[in-house]
Order: C-alpha cells, then structure tokens, then sequence
C-alpha cells in the first residue's frame, strides 16, 4: 500500500477502507466471496503487461511462452476439476464466458458462409451483402431461458441485455405455488418455441436443477443445451451437486464465473466437449481482444486450490450453512421464496416485513449487514425497487462462520427487517440509528473470531 500511497494516496486509502468494510461487516451478497491471498497475489504482477491474443501455442504476439504456462495450467486444472474434455480460460467475466458460448453455439448450428469468413479471420473478404446476410441469419435464431424475475440472468435473454438483442428470446419462469421449475412447463415452452439454445442457469434461483431433465428437454427440439453454472461452479467443483444435478455430462455448454463460489479471481470460463472446442476457442477475436495473463494465472491457482480435498468440505458448508439460514429466518417469522435453499442462497421476500427490497437492503447495510435487493418472481415492485433481497453464504463460510453463527446472523436480519418501517416512498425507511449501531456492533463481534 505504501507503494501506491506515494503515488495516488486516495487509491490506497480506498484500499484500505474497502478491506476494513469487508472486515468488519457480514458479507451475504451471494455472488461474493474472499479470494485466497496466493489467488490475489498471482494477479498483482507483470503478467498484466503482457498482450496474448491468440490461443496456447498459437499466438498473435512474440513472447507469450510464460502466458501459455499460467493459460495451459489454468486450463488443465479446469479440465480435471469438473471433469470436461476442454476448458477456455480467457473470458474475462462471466458475461464475456456468456458471448463466447453464445457465438461458438450460433457458429455451429448456423450454416452462415458470412460467420465462417469472420470467425478464419477473413473479416476483409466480406461483402456488404454478407453483413447484412449475417445480422438476418443470426437474428433469427432462438433462445429459451429462464426469466430474470424467476432467478435467471440478464445475460440469459432479458431484452436490455445484448442477449435480449441477439436472440428472438423467450423465458420460462417458476411455478406460481411452489416458486419451482416446472419441468413440464419449460418442455411444453420449447416444443412451441424450437429455440435452437435452451439455457438452464440462475442468480438468484434458492434449489438445485435437475440437468438431465433439461437435456431431455433441449434434445427433443433439437436444442444446444447450455448451463450457465456462475453462481453454484463451487457447488460443482466440491461434488456437492453430483449425478443429475452436475450440469457438466449434461450439457453441451458450460459457462461460468470464476469469482462466486468458486472463490478464484474475478474472471469467465467455457467448459465443452471436442464439438464445440474450437468454435470456444475462436473467442478472440468474435468476442473477446487480449486475455489477462495475469487473472489467467490467478485462475490457475484458484483452481488448484478447488482440487484439492479441504475444498469440497468448504462446498458441503456452504450449502449446510444457507440451509442453517433459511431454517432461523423462517423460524422466525420470515417469507422465504420456495421456502427454503438447497444452494449456497437464500431469497428472502421482504414483502412479509411490509417493506421493499430496496428499503430492506439499505435498512440491513446501516445495520452492517452486505446484502442485495433482488426480485421474487412476478415482482410487483420491479427490478429496480424489487420484492426481495438474497443472501448467500460462500462468503461467510470462507471465513469459518458455521451454523451456529448462521443461527445468529439470522437473528440479526430479522431484528433489523421487523424494526424498520416503510417511509415515504419505495427508497425510503425509518430504522432507528441506535438499533443500527447496536446490529452492527453485533454483526463485527460475530465476526471477530474469523479473522481476515
Ligand atoms: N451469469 C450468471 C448466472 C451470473 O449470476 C452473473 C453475475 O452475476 C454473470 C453471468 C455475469 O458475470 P460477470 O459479472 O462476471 O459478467
């Protein structure tokens, strides 16, 4: 810090702050969770400095032998981790993991002579008139996923999303009762729509997916069957969700973040068998410019961390830890969406305080508790101001937090949800500041046996 201090002194203050913030309060946002120092340590060097575009042993660049070691490792880790024949590791989000899967897929299944003059690199050879036969043939294919309100994610069709723009989209959703999916309902969905994609994947959905099911369901319209595995890969990786609900024999398409519960550095990932492989590896130049060498060398090491033994005992807690959650909130009194978990989250519908989840959520970050507000699905409040807030354990498991402190912080939401009222408007609360502080001096005293 003293180094950065001597130049930019506001960036290390902010550094600073923002360790002391994630030390001090509880870290439930679900899609969060503490990178190992090695894992952090392997991004902070000259790898960053490096251009790679290209794939290993095939680059753009001169230089790249170190970048193919650090891409190569990352790779194979992948690859033995979750058990699939090929893993491209250069996405450098999940969104991007996302693009790429969704051009190997259109790259594959369309007959598009334009796209496969773009994806040789023969960009200069294509016509005007190959253009515009390009943007018709891709806008014409289909994509069938599950809806935003229902737990999916934007990148899975929402219309704002340039998913939304790429595909002719439509959603499944969850049983209105049950807050379940239907597995009829998404098979009768894709016999009316043929979508030519069929994505299974979810933010903000609290239960397993059964992915044989699914695939049943792409394969009788003849669909690429894609999970997007973002939020649960942790899951994955520590064999907590096994046999049906292992989306990797499944499907033909696996993306992912390397960031939630699988506790590497913020990054994307694709997992395929050798069908696809070389369309995914076409990523640079459809999709994607250089990698980042040095977030490849993070993964590498976050991955290696995910094989070894101790990493499956850290997934089981996550799951028994959100279970522990669920099971004190609604103890107590509160609304949970399907009414319980059977992953590392847990979706709280905050209409049972009489509050919104944007007021929930801020009530709960006075009180020194990191959630978000997220909506339940057929959210009368929208997406902005939403029904719910979700909260997840990876986090909080990844310091030693066990169910006894899930007990408590369960305890700590609750009291803070049923003391705040609605104010004024949906943004607005009333939450008396002394009950704050007394929350948040609990919540850092839970924590202080679990140092960071
Ligand atoms: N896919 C899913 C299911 C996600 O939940 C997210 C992030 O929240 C993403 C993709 C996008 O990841 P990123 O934020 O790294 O682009």
């Amino acid at each position: 810090l003293e180094v950065i201090r001597a130049v930019e002194p506001r960036v290390a203050d902010a550094i600073g702050a923002e360790l002391a913030d994630q030390r001090e309060s509880l870290k439930l946002i679900a899609s969060e969770n503490y990178a190992s120092p090695a894992t952090l340590l392997a991004m902070g060097n000259w790898f960053s400095d490096k251009y790679a575009e290209g794939t290993v042993g095939r680059r753009f660049y001169a230089g790249c032998q170190n970048v193919d070691t650090v891409e190569a490792l990352a790779a194979e880790h992948a690859r033995e981790l979750f058990g699939a024949t090929h893993a491209y590791v250069q996405p450098h989000s999940g969104i991007d993991a996302n693009l790429v899967a969704f051009w190997a897929i259109l790259a594959d299944r369309v007959e598009s002579p334009a796209l496969k003059k773009a994806q040789a690199r023969q960009v200069n050879d294509l016509t005007e008139a190959d253009w515009f036969a390009l943007r018709r043939e891709l806008g014409d294919q289909r994509m069938l996923g599950m809806s935003l309100d229902a737990g999916g994610h934007l990148t899975h069709g929402f219309r704002p999303n340039i998913s939304g723009k790429m595909f002719d989209q439509r959603s499944y959703g969850t049983d209105p009762a049950t807050g379940l999916i239907d597995y009829d309902k998404v098979a009768e969905a894709a016999r009316e729509f043929t979508p030519l994609i069929l994505v299974a994947g979810y933010s903000a959905y609290p239960r397993k997916v059964n992915f044989r099911i699914m695939r049943e369901i792409a394969d009788s319209v003849g669909a690429t069957f894609m999970v997007d595995m973002a939020h649960f890969a942790g899951l994955v990786a520590g064999k907590v969700f096994t046999g049906d609900f292992d989306p990797v024999p499944h499907a033909h398409i696996v993306t992912t973040t390397t960031h939630k519960s699988l506790r590497g550095p913020r990054g994307g990932m694709v997992l395929c068998g050798p069908e696809l492989a070389d369309q995914v590896d076409r990523g640079c130049p459809m999709v994607l410019g250089g990698p980042l060498p040095h977030v490849m060398a993070a993964k590498a090491v976050a991955l290696a961390e995910a094989r070894r033994p101790d990493f499956a005992d850290y997934a089981q807690r996550i799951v028994d830890n959100a279970q522990a959650l669920a099971d004190g909130l609604t103890r107590r009194g509160a609304k949970l969406v399907t009414g319980g978990t059977d992953n590392h989250l847990v979706l709280i519908d905050v209409s049972g305080y009489g509050l919104t989840g944007r007021q929930a959520e801020q009530a709960l970050l006075d009180s020194g508790i990191v959630t978000n507000r997220n909506a339940v699905p057929q959210d009368p409040n929208g997406a902005w101001y939403t029904s719910g807030v979700r909260i997840g354990t990876p986090a909080l498991t990844t310091r030693g937090l066990g169910t006894a402190e899930m007990d408590a912080t369960a305890e700590l939401i609750h009291t803070v949800l049923s003391q705040t009222t609605p104010g004024a408007s949906k943004a607005k609360y009333v939450l008396d500041p002394a009950l704050a502080e007394q929350v948040s001096k609990q919540a850092s005293d839970l924590l202080t046996p679990f140092p960071l």
